[in-house]
């Protein structure tokens, strides 16, 4: 057995899985309820991997309420772009953990890297975030990942070192927390990480894991930045690989499907 294939799901209430790539789509700010409703459907038809794969759709918080309804009774889960810390109370504009878990969402991301240069969140509130997630039953979708400066530097895995010490709790395992690791510089940029560095960090981020907790042997983590259909199967091949966070290309059905496919093939 390859080491890819350690990967143990666990969620609550569920059987154990083994050996199940984790295909997250974020649609960042994109899309309205019809062209959600379209994508969302055409999925549906095109889907026919039943449950070897684990697929979350991780639209804005405006479509999370109709694409519950839309995606009940089908194979994809529900996840959410951020949340507060707080449980309810006077912070205009933000949703806690809570309402995603009512809205029926079980899985949220925490410290996208757009979340943490583009509004300042930092490591301790992503943190307090996930913590209010495990308390409300969500997943939390935990996201690291260095600058181009960075790793020019020589200083990727120190950052990514003090992300994942500072944002992941004692109380991560596989059943409420998700890591993807997400070279800044390959966001939306076209540009993938050397296959080889993936696998250097995935060992890295893996090593931190089982450090600091009992199960980080089995918490999955994704690859994110630049994931197509042209290059999702030599990613999900490498060691460490549990599965993408896919940006861009999880807008269109076609091209999402094509990554899910490609997870199929390296099963
Ligand atoms: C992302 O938004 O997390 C992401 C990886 O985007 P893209 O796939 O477009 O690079």
């Amino acid at each position: 057995m390859s080491d890819k294939n350690f990967i143990i799901l666990n969620d609550p209430g569920k059987p154990k899985m083994t050996h199940q790539l984790i295909i997250a789509g974020n649609w960042k700010m994109n899309l309205l309820r019809d062209g959600s409703r379209k994508l969302i459907s055409d999925l549906q038809k095109g889907y026919t991997f039943g449950s070897a794969m684990k697929v979350i759709l991780i639209p804005p918080a405006t479509l999370l309420g109709s694409i519950a309804d839309q995606i009940r009774n089908s194979p994809f889960f529900l996840g959410a772009q951020n949340c507060h810390e707080e449980r309810f109370g006077a912070f205009t504009g933000e949703v806690s953990a809570e309402m995603l878990a009512d809205l029926g969402c079980t899985y949220v991301v925490l410290g996208h890297s757009e979340r943490r240069t583009l509004f300042g969140e930092t490591n301790n509130q992503i943190r307090a975030r996930a913590s209010s997630a495990l308390d409300f039953g969500l997943t939390a979708i935990i996201c690291v990942g260095e600058s181009i400066e960075q790793r020019q530097a020589g200083l990727a895995m120190d950052t990514v070192s003090k992300q994942l010490e500072e944002c992941v709790g004692s109380e991560a395992n596989s059943n409420n927390c998700i890591i993807a690791y997400e070279p800044i510089w390959a966001i939306g940029t076209g540009k993938t990480a050397e296959l080889q560095d993936i696998e250097e960090m995935h060992r890295h981020i893996r090593n931190v894991l089982i450090a600091k907790s009992a199960t980080g042997n089995d918490i999955p983590i994704l690859y994110g930045g630049s994931v197509k259909a042209e290059n999702a199967s030599n990613i999900f091949a490498v060691p460490q690989v549990g599965g993408a966070l896919v940006g861009g290309a999880s807008l269109n059905s076609q091209d999402f499907l094509e990554i899910i496919k490609a997870g199929q093939r390296n099963d």
